[in-house]
């Protein structure tokens, strides 16, 4: 009697699915692409037969696409059958690492496998990519690292509850957060860690509120360990996630659990937040992140480069790390942007191709930024009123807020001379060059608003990104 054999569905996840297509890979590239173009690569859902991957950033996708195309669609029809398919997120779109969900799928292979679950009692939003290894400690970072290593050390009644770190953009607040879950993770594996980003955080207490299943999201939050929220500065304006997560803070506050959070600002400047929580934050540490010095930024692009087998000349080392200055995602950025000219050209790396790639990234950062944006963001720091700037207020200290935006209008946009004045209530073109005269030579007399200037250029560099 012949005995049938039932082909069973099997659960399967992203990350197996993506282990095997790399196995595939990897016996039909060199070592150094592997290393470069897929090792980064990391596999999100599956859905059906499609497969989702994330790519670090734009320029692997163009990459990828222009010559791995083929080979990465092979290998996934060879994995999945032949209704196999793929669908590429770029990292910097997404933000958010998805959990490696099991799902059914009935694969043509007669192959059967176990299904493992990554993380089946909880969901700790972490992304592994991130680590204490690979954070390098510079100026800029060292409090709010030493902080976030005593944490992960001392998860359970640790001094510094809650850990508030502050910073711009592309600083590390989030690689940090995520080092400080891994290791804690690592370490005491039997703690529900949990990173969520503020902005997710408010969509699923919306979404429970729709669903009716508030409950089930408050009991979630209240049973975590280890809470990490990043971006809490997106909790500003939106009153009904403000105050759940205010009882979410307390109960696990007085509960003694850990809660770690980032925002683009101090606590004392989240104008608009409910006071009590802005009190809350001030009871543990509060730690800035600051743009690295030249020789931190030196360490980065070597240790950067070294990662991605990039091999660079020291002038051209010192060529990024002095122009690119108030962003590490923005170093990272250039040394990709300069591997794939590198790969695509086939040419040598020289100083111009450095010198065109730097230009490259800092118009890219330029062309979001506007007369009005810098008006605002002028005026908030310097706490006047927006309309007065534009109007013919002779107070001083409107007269200086008003000789700050101009001159930074100049530095930062492509607005003419004339367009600026026109701008600040119709003033002519000299106007605008003796407020650039005036603030230059009060950023070389006077070092706080030298740093205050410095400041305010960051926060408008980085608003938006
Ligand atoms: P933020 O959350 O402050 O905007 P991220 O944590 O997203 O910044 O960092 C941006 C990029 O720069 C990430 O790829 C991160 O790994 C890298 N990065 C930032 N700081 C460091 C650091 N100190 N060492 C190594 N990489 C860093
Ligand atoms: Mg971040």
């Amino acid at each position: 009697m012949d005995i049938v054999l039932e082909k069973k569905p099997v659960l399967l996840t992203a990350s197996q699915v993506w282990n095997d297509c790399l196995n595939i890979i990897k016996s039909n590239v060199s070592p150094m692409t592997y290393n470069t173009w897929f090792v980064p690569i990391k596999p999100l859902e599956l859905i059906e037969s499609k497969i989702k991957i994330q790519l670090p950033n734009s320029y692997y996708y163009e990459w990828i696409d222009q010559r791995y195309n083929t080979l990465l669609h092979k290998s996934i029809k060879e994995t999945l059958g032949e209704d196999g398919s793929i669908e590429y997120v770029i990292q910097e779109e997404t933000n958010e690492p998805k959990l490696d969900r099991p799902i059914n799928i009935r694969i043509k292979a007669p192959e059967i496998r176990i299904p493992v679950r990554v993380n089946a009692d909880f969901k700790t939003g972490l992304n592994p990519k991130y680590s204490f290894e690979n954070f390098i400690k510079g100026s800029g970072n060292e409090l709010a690292h030493a902080a976030g290593l005593a944490v992960s050390n001392t998860p359970v009644g640790s001094s510094f509850n809650p850990l508030f770190i502050y910073g711009g953009v592309g600083l590390g607040k989030t690689h940090l957060l995520h080092a400080i879950g891994n290791r804690v993770v690592a370490t005491h594996p039997e703690m529900r860690v949990h990173y969520v980003s503020t902005e997710e955080f408010t969509v699923k207490f919306l979404e429970s509120i729709q669903n009716n299943t508030v409950n089930d999201f408050q009991n979630f939050y209240r049973n975590v360990d280890v809470l990490i929220l990043d971006d809490i500065q997106f909790l500003i304006g939106k009153e009904k996630t403000q105050d759940h997560f205010f009882h979410t803070f307390n109960s696990l506050y007085n509960s003694g659990k850990q809660i770690i959070l980032t925002s683009d600002k101090p606590p004392k400047d989240l104008r608009g937040l409910d006071e009590r929580l802005i009190s809350r934050f001030h009871m543990g540490l509060t730690a800035d992140i600051t743009p690295p010095d030249y020789e931190t930024r030196l360490v980065i692009l070597n240790k950067k480069a070294d990662e991605i087998g990039l091999s660079i000349q020291p002038g051209i080392l010192d060529y990024i790390a002095s122009n690119i200055t108030s962003n590490i995602r923005e170093l990272e950025g250039c040394l990709l942007k300069l591997l794939a000219n590198v790969s695509l050209t086939a040419r040598d790396m020289d100083l111009p191709m450095a010198k065109r790639t730097v230009q490259e990234i800092s118009t890219t950062r330029k062309s979001h930024i506007s007369v009005d944006m810098i008006t605002k963001i002028v005026c908030d720091a310097m706490k006047i009123d927006e309309n007065k700037v534009r109007d013919k207020t002779r107070k001083a200290e409107i007269a200086l807020a008003r000789q700050m935006a101009m001159y930074l209008s100049k530095e930062l946009t492509k607005n003419s001379l004339k367009n600026i004045g026109l701008y600040f209530g119709g003033r002519d073109h000299s106007t605008v060059i003796h407020a650039c005269t005036t603030v230059k030579s009060l950023m070389e007399s006077d070092n706080r608003f030298h740093d205050q200037i410095n400041a305010i250029k960051l926060r408008i560099e980085t608003a938006g990104v």
